[in-house]
């Protein structure tokens, strides 16, 4: 550039003389130069005037051809604009991959501005806080949420780093807000949805709790017993009762861990056992069972079973599963009434094993929570005939991890139907004994 600038000084200078020495010549040396410097004048404006035409209009054309500085010039020009329009590219390509990110974040992203009002958002939090654009921007947070923990967080009057609050839209789902400084007094909030992990620790703690309250109740029977017989005389007659009911709270309480244990067993183990299992045998001595808890109360208690239908499986929860629905009838249906159990193959190649009894029955309203651990409809009821609370629960996670699943049917008073549904790849088709592929046996 600094060569092309000396030479284009040579060059004026070089031509000026020799116009001048041409003028002076003739006898016109004022003349001459004069027209020279007009001629180099106006060929330095036509320049300027396709330089300022080009960078008006010409963007996207190449630079105007010149020669020596002013073609210098135009080139040099011409190189910053590329180098800027590359840099420009690669700003663009990084915000839409800025973007892409944001976009793609499950958690809503809010930037403020030092003043307060909101600058930037991303689709979570779009979605989340229903902002709309460009209503929203410069608007305050507060003026969208109103709840009283979050006002007071926002204005800095708790010491706590997020506040969970429900969401302004909709009542059951939690919020978590977070705020975040950075830069020169800029705020970044972030919104997550913490419904399901509140959902999860809430029921972490009612599992803790029920746990406590089961095991009180049969502990303080046992240590109020022991308290008595440790104090004072007692008749034969008094210890004997006492420790019948002492054995039958110990029973309780060991009924309740096996289940635990059988419970955190079905949701921990990966592997499982797979074992072709005769359920036609198995129901029979879980008919002899039942008719031994139904005991004085007498209950009609039938069974149908295809005898070649086995399934493949862990016997220990297939027991589980079957027992849980025969006892739970037997125990909530009164005296005399009749309890039904099928087992037989279904419509689409599984196979459904069925207890209906003329029972008690079930308010509608329960039935979307009856297997969740320890929910009882009639605590008291339960409770008499030692249940653990944890019966449907076993059954519907044993259920599911055969691919199978649980359906209730129940009208209060006129009793219920319970059907554990197998899938076809859990269930085997031996072969029948000869002349009896459909056995009845009736209590
Ligand atoms: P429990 O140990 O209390 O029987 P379950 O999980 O087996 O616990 O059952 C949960 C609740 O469902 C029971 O407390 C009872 O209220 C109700 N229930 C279960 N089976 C029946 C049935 N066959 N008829 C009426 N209610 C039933």
């Amino acid at each position: 550039m600094r060569r092309t600038w000396y030479s284009e000084l040579a060059q004026f200078l070089w031509i000026g003389i020799v116009v001048g020495l041409l003028g002076a010549l003739a006898g016109h040396l004022t003349l001459a130069l004069l027209v020279y410097t007009l001629v180099y004048l106006g060929w330095y404006f036509n320049n300027l005037r396709r330089l300022e035409r080009w960078l008006r209009l010409g963007r996207k054309f190449a630079p105007p051809d010149a020669r020596g500085l002013w073609g210098e010039v135009f080139n040099g020009i011409y190189r910053l604009q590329q180098r800027n329009r590359k840099r420009r590219k690669r700003l663009v390509k990084l915000l839409n991959r800025f973007r892409e990110t944001t976009g793609a974040m499950p958690d809503g992203i809010i930037i403020l501005q030092p003043n307060g009002g909101i600058e930037w958002w991303n689709e979570a939090a779009e979605r989340l806080l229903r902002l709309k654009y460009p209503q929203d921007v410069c608007q305050h947070l507060n003026n969208l949420i109103r709840h009283p923990d979050f006002v007071a967080f926002i204005n800095g009057e708790t010491d706590a780093e997020d506040v969970t609050i429900p969401s302004p839209y909709d009542a059951q789902q939690l919020l978590n807000i977070r705020m975040i400084p950075y830069g020169k007094r800029q705020q970044l909030v972030l919104v997550r949805d913490v419904t399901l992990m509140e959902r999860v620790e809430q029921m972490r703690r009612d599992f803790v709790a029920n746990i406590s309250h089961e095991l009180r109740t049969p502990l303080t029977v046992l240590s109020g017993y022991i308290e008595n017989l440790q104090n004072g005389e007692h008749s034969r007659e008094t210890v004997q009762r006492a420790l019948a009911v002492m054995a039958q709270q110990s029973r309780r309480m060991q009924h309740l861990t096996e289940d635990l244990m059988l419970l955190s067993n079905l949701e921990n183990r990966r592997e499982q056992r797979r074992e072709k299992v005769n359920v036609a045998q198995m129901l029979d001595s879980l008919l002899e069972e039942a008719r031994l808890v139904s005991g004085e109360r007498a209950h009609v208690i039938d069974l149908a079973v295809d005898d070649g239908l086995e399934v493949l499986g862990d016997p220990r929860e297939l027991d589980s599963i079957f027992s849980n629905l025969v006892i739970n009838a037997v125990n909530y249906t009164p005296a005399g009434g009749e309890i039904h159990i099928r087992w037989h193959r279904d419509e689409d190649g599984g196979a459904v094993f069925e207890v209906t009894d003329t029972g008690l029955g079930i308010p509608a309203h329960h039935l979307p929570r009856l297997t969740e651990r320890f929910y009882r409809v009639d605590v008291a009821r339960s409770r008499e005939t030692g249940g653990s609370g944890l019966g449907l629960a076993i059954v519907k996670h044993a259920l599911q991890r055969l691919g199978g699943r649980l359906e209730i049917e129940s009208e209060v008073g006129r009793g219920s139907t319970f059907r554990a549904r197998f899938p076809a790849e859990v269930v085997v088709q031996a072969p029948a004994p000869e002349g009896a592929d459909e056995l009845e046996r009736t209590a």
